[in-house]
């Protein structure tokens, strides 16, 4: 990774010590610090408080044991992660992720992004991450409830709604997020709604939050292209995952006269010229917890499964990684480039590797980072608690528009400050220093705590 301004380099290296074998960590904070050279010159109050040492640092760190029984009456034992980062500007909030490759360096990062991806979302909320190595895949409804409800019987005594405020990632959706709260209102005593977002809609959950993430993305999309005077009509996009963000990013392109042409999971990816057919991915996905190759087998002719290879080999004009992080690389890139992408906004948390990014960048094309391009899904959730708060419930139609006007707001921000510091037309200098400056503003404000 290339070396950062002096000063940054040395908190870097010492974050680097401090954090061992944590790689997605260091690379979350490179990609931080990377962006910060003209707001440290620009504010030595920043350096004088050690606010980005201090940043890097979590607040509070909790690992522990999730001992829990299989169907066959065999123990199992995991291990289950939330990581406090920043709580300046409201609640830890952040999603849980269910899936073998978590540890600590994985939630760290995601952490990391959190804060600084809240903080542009305008709502009062911290930043916050947790999860745990389980692996919902393969196990039964009972597996995944006996796991969740051991998850929570330790970590409820973290979590409160104006404490610490999870919701899903990666292997946690509706069902897990209802077994959770379930839990946590048993050990509590109390109906404390705001203490999780994306419940079900008849127990506290808000209207688009299940779609927030990806109709997110793409409503920032829809801002990047209205800069060139464009809109999604007739745009070929590639969205890699088939999850909860793909879905519903391949959702909004469709209602915005787009055509996603491939979409994929673990096991490859299934190109389809005719546009991806949402209701058999759902169906699939989400009904049968199957694979992209049942899909690509219900579908027949005209899609195509291919499990060589990449996704970002398909020919597109936009393209919205929604999978995992680290899934595009340099040699995606350069492919992206050939094909003549115009547009490369992370529906998930860092998929595009930094040699990859550089690669786009240095084409002329335009990235977003998913700290604004994904803010969506947790803006939504601040929406929910909101609605917690004061027992209501919104439309379908109201809390979409604030949702559509929430990632307008962040876009455009992302410009301005871009383009205040120099770096204009940077979506993800404009992210990183809007995000930052808005935290480490709190942080001075609220004195060395
Ligand atoms: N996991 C999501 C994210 O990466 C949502 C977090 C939340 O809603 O708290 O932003």
């Amino acid at each position: 990774m290339p070396v950062l301004d002096e000063k940054l380099q040395v908190i870097y290296e010492e974050v680097l010590r401090r954090n061992q074998g944590e790689t997605e960590f260091h690379q979350s904070v490179h990609e931080v610090l990377d962006s910060l050279g003209p707001v440290v010159a620009k504010h030595p109050q920043y350096a004088d408080a050690a606010i980005i040492q201090r940043l890097c640092e979590p607040e509070r760190q909790i690992i522990f044991r999730v001992p829990w029984t299989d169907d066959s009456g065999g123990v199992q034992i995991n291990r289950g992660f939330r990581v406090e980062f920043n709580s300046a500007l409201g609640p830890y909030k952040g999603g849980l992720r269910f899936h073998p490759s978590v540890y600590l360096g994985i939630v760290k990062f995601l952490g990391f992004e959190q804060i600084f991806k809240n903080a542009l979302t305008g709502m009062p909320i911290g930043g916050g991450k947790g999860g745990s190595d389980f692996d919902p895949k393969g196990r039964s409804e009972g597996e995944v409830m006996r796991f969740c409800q051991s998850f929570m019987t330790e970590l409820y005594r973290h979590l409160g709604e104006h404490t610490d405020v999870p919701a899903g990632d990666i292997g946690v959706g509706g069902r897990e997020i209802g077994y959770l709260f379930g839990q946590y209102k048993r050990i509590t005593n109390r109906y404390e709604s705001g203490v999780l977002t994306g419940k079900g809609l008849t127990w506290g959950g808000s209207q688009v939050r299940t779609e927030a993430t990806g109709y997110g993305a793409v409503h920032f999309v829809e801002a990047m292209l209205a800069t060139r005077g464009e809109d999604f009509d007739g745009k070929q996009v590639v969205v890699s995952g088939s999850g909860n963000v793909a879905m519903y990013a391949i959702e909004k392109v469709h209602q915005l006269g787009g055509t996603v042409v491939a979409c994929s999971d673990s096991t490859g990816q299934v190109v389809d010229e005719k546009g991806i057919d949402l209701a058999l991915l759902k169906e699939v996905k989400e009904a049968q917890r199957g694979r992209i190759a049942d899909y690509a087998a219900a579908r027949g002719a005209g899609a195509a499964l291919v499990t060589s290879g990449s996704i970002w080999q398909v020919p597109c004009d936009i393209a919205l990684p929604c999978a995992t992080q680290n899934e595009l690389d340099a040699a995606d890139a350069a492919s992206l480039v050939r094909n003549g992408c115009a547009i490369v906004a992370e529906g998930a948390n860092m998929p595009t590797t930094p040699a990859a990014v550089k690669l786009l960048v240095d084409a002329g094309r335009l990235f977003a980072p998913g700290k604004a391009a994904n803010a969506g899904g947790v803006a939504t959730s601040a929406l929910e608690m909101q609605q917690n708060a004061s027992r209501d419930s919104w439309s379908f139609e109201h809390t979409e528009v604030r949702l559509a006007t929430i990632m307008r707001a962040i876009h455009d921000r992302c410009l301005e400050t871009a383009e205040e510091y120099g770096a204009p037309g940077s979506y993800l200098a404009g992210a990183n220093i809007a995000g930052f400056t808005k935290v480490a503003d709190a942080m001075l404000a609220l004195g060395l705590v």
